[in-house]
């Protein structure tokens, strides 16, 4: 094994190197013991047998694994479920209508098979709403501070577009446990996750956009978010919150923004004026 070092290959008149031309050495086949040859095949052999073993095993001990976390799963679901059916309100045709139907109708409008169950939950003050995918079900929360926010306005539409938001992160798959699992190990790569994250949640706030139809309402909600006092939001001087952004310093804005999962709002209100006219030109009701 290895290289030769009897110095046989090197006697006169025997020319091992046939082609010494531009420095590239060229050893002719039949160098090669035959036995070599046949200890390879039988090596190679061997190799393939054990890496087929090798596979098999974690391919068993994959289907092995398969169950209990199946049954992991499935009891996680069963808790949450209870969590919330027992100390939340769940939105339903005679629970906040004027709500069950907006979810019913957004749910419609964007090809969701199965409505996600609605659930306001008591956020002890956070202003905040999610979506939630589980094995079987799908789920938006929405917290009682930032529902109280939204319709201090009178108004439905900006609980609207934050709805539309959590309905566009199911519509478009960023809740999807399959899509999850496939992406896990990109996140090996410092920052992508977070950089995919963030620009999921721009695609959630042009769906939430679309839905209610109005940029304005998508805008208060975000500013909703960012204010979070249902006195001083709807007083909020638009024009003033935006030249916040002017006020950034652009390398610490970008180290703020690298390890974040939501962009800033100020960009995010100014990415719902740069799409508004793209997305609004796709409702088509
Ligand atoms: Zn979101």
């Amino acid at each position: 094994m290895g290289g030769d070092l009897s110095g046989r290959g090197a006697m006169q008149g025997s020319p091992v190197v046939t082609n010494l031309s531009a420095g590239a050495a060229v050893a002719p086949p039949a160098l090669r013991h035959p036995q070599e040859s046949a200890y390879f095949g039988l090596a190679a052999a061997a190799a393939a047998l054990a890496w087929l073993f090798l596979v098999w095993i974690v391919l068993l001990i994959g289907w092995l694994l398969i169950i209990p976390l199946a049954i992991i799963y499935w009891l996680a679901e069963q808790f949450f479920r209870a969590q919330l059916l027992g100390n939340a309100v769940r939105v339903k045709e005679d629970q906040f209508p004027e709500i069950d139907r907006m979810v019913k109708e957004y749910s419609a409008r964007l090809g969701l098979t199965k409505t996600p169950d609605v659930f306001i939950v008591n956020g002890e003050g956070m202003v905040n709403a999610l979506a939630v995918r589980r094995l079987r079900g799908k789920y938006i929360l929405l917290m009682s501070g930032l529902v109280d926010l939204l319709l201090s306005t009178g108004s439905f539409n900006e609980l609207g577009a934050v709805l539309g938001h959590e309905l566009g992160h199911h519509a478009m798959g960023h809740t999807s446990p399959w899509r999850s699992a496939f992406l896990a190990p990109s996140r090996l790569v410092p920052f992508l996750g977070a950089a995919y994250s963030r620009a999921c949640e721009l695609t959630a706030d042009r769906v939430g956009m679309w839905l209610a139809g109005s940029k304005e309402a998508a805008v208060r909600g975000l500013t909703a978010l960012a204010c979070g006092s249902r006195v001083l939001t709807p007083q909020l001087n638009l024009a003033s919150f935006l030249a916040q952004e002017r006020e950034l310093v652009g390398f610490f804005a970008f180290l703020n923004d690298l390890s974040s999962s939501h962009p800033r709002i100020t960009r995010r209100v100014e990415e719902l004026d740069a799409g508004e006219a793209e997305v609004l030109a796709t409702r088509g009701y």
